[in-house]
């Protein structure tokens, strides 16, 4: 299996490195040799860990020596599945696919590992839908075990079948759902983060207690503000307008919290502070 991976960020990198333990050859693309070595450093230091701590069958180099780092895009001509994991922009995405459509051999396959992007429009820009599909991985990739297969209304069964194998030859759990604003992951997740958020601004609880109570009742691993914080306020409330819009409905509507705490910059831990201090 020859895999492609486009995007060398922090979902990338991750979807490179898993296929490239299991014994899949990789090409991994993105537009600056700095952010491909950055995406290079973070493998290696993932691949270490597992080493040191016993969970990987063969050294490090041997998996690093799989995986292959590129800006071409022509690269990926011979490829039997292409994942992208660029920014969450459907333009910048659909811009992608165009060109990839035309590169990658007929009988490629071509995925997205979109959050909320709808699949199906992204399949249309691709001009192959029936070999097209949603596949999306969880953070961190190296230790989550779904992949959320996600059909596009073209999509073929054929498709379904290959990324369903290739998912779970790369040791995660594939589990099919169709295409719909958020899929299941986040249609059913960031309406709860939302409503912690709308918790915090209308008074009912102290953001260390709205967490402590579904740590302790619900037995999360993790609150929900501070798995918000974790996944970026900005991420959050996009994928909220994605389900706001999409589905059509005010019980989507993003806490006017989440869009002020935004607007200020507090995005959570990447910019230092959301809803606690990092
Ligand atoms: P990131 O910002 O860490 O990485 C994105 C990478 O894509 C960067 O290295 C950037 O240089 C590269 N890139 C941008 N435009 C490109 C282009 N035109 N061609 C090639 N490379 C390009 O982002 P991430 O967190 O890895 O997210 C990537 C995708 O995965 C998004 O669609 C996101 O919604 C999805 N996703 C993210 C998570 C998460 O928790 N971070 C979880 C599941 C899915």
């Amino acid at each position: 299996m020859h895999f492609g991976v486009i995007g060398a960020g922090q979902m990338g990198a991750g979807i490179a490195q898993v296929a490239a333990q299991s014994g899949f050859t990789v090409t991994v693309q993105d537009v600056k040799d700095e952010f491909l070595a950055r995406g290079q450093a973070t493998i290696e230091k993932s691949l270490a860990r597992l080493h040191e701590k016993g969970r990987l069958t063969e050294t490090p180099a041997d998996v690093l020596s799989r995986i292959r780092f590129t800006t071409d895009l022509q690269d990926f001509a011979g490829c039997d599945l292409v994942v992208e994991a660029v920014v969450e922009n459907e333009a910048v995405k659909a811009d992608l696919f165009r060109q990839l459509g035309q590169i990658v051999k007929p009988e490629g396959i071509l995925a997205s590992n979109t959050s909320s992007i709808p699949i199906t429009s992204l399949a249309t820009a691709s001009g192959r839908p029936e070999r097209f599909i949603g596949m999306h991985f969880m953070n961190p990739v190296p230790l989550m075990a779904l992949v959320e297969v996600i059909r596009g209304y073209s999509t073929s069964d054929e498709t379904a079948r290959r990324v369903t194998d290739a998912a779970r030859a790369m040791g995660k759990t594939p589990i099919e759902c169709n295409d719909f604003p958020g899929f299941v992951s986040n249609r059913l997740l960031m309406p709860m983060l939302n409503e912690a958020i709308q918790c915090v601004m209308e008074g009912v609880a102290e953001p260390e207690a709205i967490d402590g109570i579904m740590k302790l009742g619900m037995n999360h691993p993790m609150g929900p503000l501070t798995l918000a914080d974790f996944i970026g306020l900005d991420t959050c409330l996009s994928i909220m307008e994605v389900l706001h819009r999409g589905l059509g409905d005010d019980k989507y509507r993003p806490s006017p919290l989440l869009r002020k705490m935004v607007q200020a910059g507090l995005l959570g831990r990447k910019s230092g502070r959301g809803f606690y201090s990092y």
